[in-house]
Order: C-alpha cells, then sequence, then structure tokens
C-alpha cells in the first residue's frame, strides 16, 4: 500500500475519482466542480444526474467550468467503478450493518498511497443524493464509509461542502507525502550511511556549544540565537552518522589546539 510513483505525489489526486450519484441539483455538481479544482482534483464522474449541462451548474463552477466540461455522465454506477481498485462510500450517518468507517483525514492516509502507487490505480469516491445519501446496496459496494465527524442532531453537510472536506484531506495527505520525501535526502540513490539519530545528534550540539564557547566566539552569558541557529542549519542537513563523526573530530582537533594554546600562554 505505502508505494509512490516516485516524485508524483500531487499528480496521484489525478487517480481519485468523485463520483455523484442522482444529484438533484445542478448548482450543487458545480460547486463540487470548484471544491475539486482548488484541492487539484479533476475526476468528476455523474451517475444519472437529475440536470446537466445546466446553466446553475456552470455558474456554481465558478471558474471550474474545465472539470464540468470533462465531466462523465454515467447511467449507473457499475460503470462509475469498473476500472477502481478501491471504492469508498460517504455517509452522514449509521447503517444499519456496521462497515469499516473512517473519519476524512484516515481516508487520506488510506486512499493516497494506493491512488499515487501506479499511472493506472483509480480510487473512487462517492457522495449521495441531496436528499436521502447513498443506498444501502450502494454503500455495500464499498470498501470504507468515510463519516464527517458533524454533530449528531445535525449531521448533514451540503453536497458541495462534504466534498470540499474530503478533497481537502486528499491534498493534505499528497502534500505531507511530498513534504515527507522532501525531507529525505534527495540524490537519486539509496543513501549509504545511516542517518545519525536524535542522541548522536544532541551530543554534537553540546560539543560544538562547548568548543565555540572555547574558541570565544559564543558567549555564555550572551548566547543570542547561535545555537537554535546552528541547530537549524544542521538538522536541515539531515547529517549522517560518519557526517557526525567526522564534525565531532573537527571539534576535537580545534579542542586541542585551544587546549595547547592555552597551556603556551
Ligand atoms: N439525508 C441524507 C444526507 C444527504 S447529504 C442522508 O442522511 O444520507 C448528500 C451527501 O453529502 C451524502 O450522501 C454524502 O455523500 C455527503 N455528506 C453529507 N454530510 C456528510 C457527512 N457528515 N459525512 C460524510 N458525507 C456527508
Amino acid at each position: 500500500m505505502n508505494r509512490w510513483i516516485h516524485g508524483a505525489y500531487l499528480q496521484m489526486l489525478d487517480h481519485i475519482r468523485i463520483v455523484l450519484v442522482n444529484t438533484t441539483h445542478p448548482g450543487n455538481i458545480g460547486a463540487v466542480a470548484r471544491a475539486m479544482k482548488n484541492m487539484g482534483l479533476s475526476d468528476l464522474c455523474l451517475v444519472e444526474p437529475k440536470l446537466f449541462p445546466h446553466e446553475a451548474a456552470t455558474a456554481r463552477a465558478s471558474g471550474a467550468t474545465d472539470i464540468l466540461d470533462r465531466a462523465r455522465v454515467v447511467p449507473d454506477l457499475a460503470a462509475a467503478l469498473e476500472d477502481c481498485q478501491l471504492v469508498v462510500g460517504t455517509s452522514a450517518r449509521g447503517r444499519h450493518i456496521p462497515w469499516p468507517v473512517i473519519d476524512p483525514h484516515e481516508l487520506g492516509a488510506i486512499a493516497a498511497p494506493l491512488a499515487g502507487a501506479a499511472a493506472s490505480t483509480r480510487v473512487a469516491i462517492l457522495f449521495g443524493r441531496e436528499d436521502r445519501g447513498l443506498t444501502n446496496d450502494e454503500l455495500h459496494a464499498c470498501h470504507h464509509h468515510v463519516h464527517i465527524p458533524s454533530v449528531d442532531s445535525f449531521s448533514s453537510l451540503n453536497l458541495g461542502a462534504a466534498v470540499q472536506v474530503i478533497c481537502y484531506e486528499l491534498r493534505m495527505a499528497a502534500l505531507d507525502a511530498q513534504r515527507a520525501d522532501q525531507a529525505k535526502p534527495q540524490w537519486g540513490t539509496p543513501w549509504d550511511i545511516e542517518l545519525a539519530d536524535h542522541a548522536e545528534l544532541e551530543r554534537l550540539f553540546e560539543h560544538l556549544e562547548r568548543t565555540l564557547v572555547g574558541i570565544d566566539f559564543l558567549d555564555p552569558d550572551n548566547p543570542r540565537q547561535l545555537m537554535p541557529r546552528l541547530r537549524r542549519l544542521l538538522l536541515r542537513a539531515l547529517p549522517d552518522k560518519v557526517e557526525v563523526n567526522v564534525l565531532r573530530g573537527i571539534l576535537t582537533a580545534v579542542d586541542k589546539q585551544v587546549a595547547g594554546a592555552k597551556d603556551k600562554a
């Protein structure tokens, strides 16, 4: 599950299909298109919409009419889902038969890596009718159900708002994966030495501070932001164990020179 096409984190959003089932109000379809485009999704599939295309959809889409133009209208759910490896149904309330229920954040963690795993993978997220949601049969076609944890006494979001929340979490999951990847060394080849751990880095920082005091570069009575800045610099580099040892070796050599100079004086 935890594989991504190398570097293509945001493109994975193209592999996630928003499926609207029997939407009544064309304005909601426009709102969904806008929500999708804001978050970088593009694959919209409409199962038997009541009115589409429609000027109210175009108006509510604002600048997202390209999503509407490319939207696929299909006669039944099977046609919307046939090429999808993961199908997730959204629901404003609990159903009779318990099903694995996740929240939108958990959906991001599950769906994003899967959608990014290969060029051909597709994830579908189903949204129901404005008045009565998805039928039990439709929900039983799903691997997971997603519930946006709204208040029990007023749990149903507007369709466009529900799509917005879900698409936001999917985008955040893609951005998180991208950030995690960028934090790793980018050499196009596996790193040859283990990264230094927290304890080793802390020992390096302590040593650095001692040495900087020893050479009168750091005034312990007026340290300013020197150590936090040096920590940030070194942490940004993600040094490995050997690099940390080299730096410690340099500091030890400096310490010896300083001690020698002090002895002579
Ligand atoms: N009365 C309907 C609500 C439909 S709202 C019902 O009880 O199911 C229209 C669609 O918006 C829902 O089918 C679902 O896809 C989505 N939606 C609305 N509120 C939601 C929530 N709290 N969690 C997940 N999806 C929600």
